[in-house]
């Protein structure tokens, strides 16, 4: 899949609503920068930033200089590219809600229509209606648009239908680019690289070689400013719904025809829209919802998250889910894909294991540990890796079998500046490559499967379970899968 070529863009504007913000600063400018310096932009690439604070641009850019500078590595910076893509910026104070105040965003893109046209929405759900309805109404929208929309997209599937309806009325779903980050991300390319351009996993990839498949996102940073918006969120919409599912999806999907974006799309929503729903007291017993207390890193102590200023007192919202997920199908009936999130985890991790079967019959003596089945783990974060673990016999007299790890570490293979995520999916934005989007039933089908833990928590006021800031959560997320004779990889 060749998504990053070295081949020049179209001409564009690129107008990044949010250009003030959190995701703008720490992930989107430096994004396009690098690709600024790979000379991948052409010279007519524009990068139009919008925001209400009243700067003029070169007041924004001036404070892009200040902020953004931290979050690209002294290695990758070049004082005259930044100054030359700084260049390529400009700024626009509009209150998004008010049609009126679009007037100079369509003065900086008149007589441009021929131009690709990203609209990045970087800004809370709650406004997407309302930025969809501003450049619709000041006749923004032309063929060459393109829409970006950040997650999360809605609260739940009515609120998620509402804004793709929306986004219909104005927008062909061909224009609609839905993005989920986690799919920018090279591990994970390499996981459909690894299934489908491999002939040696696809015979194992089934429920009678692997057992089961845990999917863990842990961060170690805690709600940082955002506990308004966290706390009417909680980690199963805000992480569950999109990039887990996403991942498992992955995992779990049937080869495609080919690497279209619908073929590939297509393979993913039937995963989907196979997975056995999770209802009434079923969700209750296959999930568990935590909250993260004060707790100690090597750093320092670290506050619970009752202490954040914008929480509610008795906030219930779990920062902490962990599922037990199973796909009605021929390939994975019968194997337990246990997902898990949480914030203020004993460390930032990302990973995928698949647990295969152990062997049918061992003639070795199992007292010196080899009871536990091989592994494949896929790691995203922190350092992204694909590690095969085997047992061989280790030197010496005795017949003693030891695991050993096959180790395929992308740093060391390729020895080249990792890709940010959010540069392959900006880029596939402005050259129309849908691929690493998700489609409009994908979100719908991804809600439905949601919806119903949701409204079973609540049903039965299901708590959360605290537990300690720098552990790996609750014990409850301990004992939901030692029920069935297994333990979480955190080794
Ligand atoms: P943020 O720091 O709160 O920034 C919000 C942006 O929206 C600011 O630029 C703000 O501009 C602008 N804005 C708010 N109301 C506006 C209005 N009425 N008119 C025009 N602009 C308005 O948020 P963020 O963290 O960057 O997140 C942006 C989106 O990305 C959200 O949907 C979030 O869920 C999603 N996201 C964020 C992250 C992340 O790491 N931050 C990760 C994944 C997804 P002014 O302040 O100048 O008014």
């Amino acid at each position: 899949m060749n998504l990053i070529s070295n081949e020049t863009l179209q001409p564009f504007d690129f107008v990044l609503f949010g250009g003030t913000g959190d995701l703008a600063i720490r992930k989107l400018i430096p994004a396009l920068y690098f690709r600024h310096c790979e000379g991948q932009l052409p010279d007519d690439g524009q990068i139009i930033s919008i925001g209400r604070t009243g700067y003029g641009t070169s007041e924004y850019r001036q404070m892009l200089d200040d902020k953004v500078r931290e979050h690209i590595e002294d290695k990758e910076f070049d004082a005259q590219s930044w100054q030359e893509f700084l260049e390529r910026v400009h700024y626009c104070s509009i209150d998004v809600t008010s049609v009126a105040s679009y007037a100079p965003l369509a003065e900086l893109l008149k007589g441009r229509d021929d131009h690709v046209r990203v609209f990045y929405l970087s800004v809370a759900p709650d406004l997407f209606n309302a930025v969809t309805h501003g450049v619709h109404a000041s006749g923004l929208i032309t063929e060459n648009s393109r829409v970006t929309l950040e997650k999360p997209l809605g609260r739940d599937q009515a609120t998620a239908e509402q804004i793709n309806d929306n986004l219909a009325a104005v927008f062909k779903e061909s224009q609609i680019y839905r993005i989920d980050h986690y799919l920018g991300k090279e591990t994970v390319q390499n996981l459909l690289a690894l299934r489908f351009g491999n002939a040696l996993f696809e015979p194992l990839w089934r429920n009678d070689r692997i057992n089961d498949v845990q999917i863990t996102i842990a961060e170690s940073l805690g709600v940082e400013g955002r506990g308004a918006f966290y706390d009417e969120t909680g980690a199963l919409r805000d992480m569950v719904q999109n990039h887990l599912l996403q991942l498992l999806v992955i995992i779990a999907m049937e080869p495609p025809a080919s690497i279209d974006p619908d073929a590939v799309r297509d393979e993913k929503i039937k995963v989907l829209r196979a997975l056995k729903p999770l209802v009434g007291i079923d969700a209750i017993e296959n999930s568990v919802r935590g909250q993260y207390k004060a707790g100690a890193y090597s750093s320092g102590p670290v506050p619970g998250y009752l202490d954040d200023k914008d929480v509610a007192d008795e906030s219930n919202t779990e920062t902490f889910v962990a599922l037990k997920a199973e796909i009605g199908s021929w390939r994975w009936e019968g194997v337990p894909f246990y997902l898990r999130t949480g914030k203020r985890m004993e460390s930032k991790t990302t990973e995928i294991v698949i647990n295969f079967k152990k062997v049918p019959h061992s003639i070795f003596d199992t007292a010196d540990g080899f009871n536990t089945p091989n592994q494949l783990i896929i790691r995203l974060q922190p350092q992204e890796s694909i590690r095969m673990r085997i047992y061989v016999k280790a030197w010496g007299d005795d017949i003693q079998l030891q695991p050993v790890y096959l180790n395929l570490d992308f740093n060391d293979v390729f020895q080249k500046r990792k890709l940010i995520a959010y540069e392959r999916l900006l880029l596939d934005v402005i050259r129309g490559n849908p691929t690493l989007f998700m489609r409009r039933d994908e979100v719908a089908a991804a809600w439905a499967w949601i919806d119903p833990i949701r409204a079973a928590w609540e049903q039965y006021q299901y708590p959360t379970r605290g537990y300690t800031a720098g552990t790996w959560g609750p014990s409850a997320a301990n004992a939901l899968i030692s029920k069935d004779g297994l333990r979480w990889n955190e080794d």
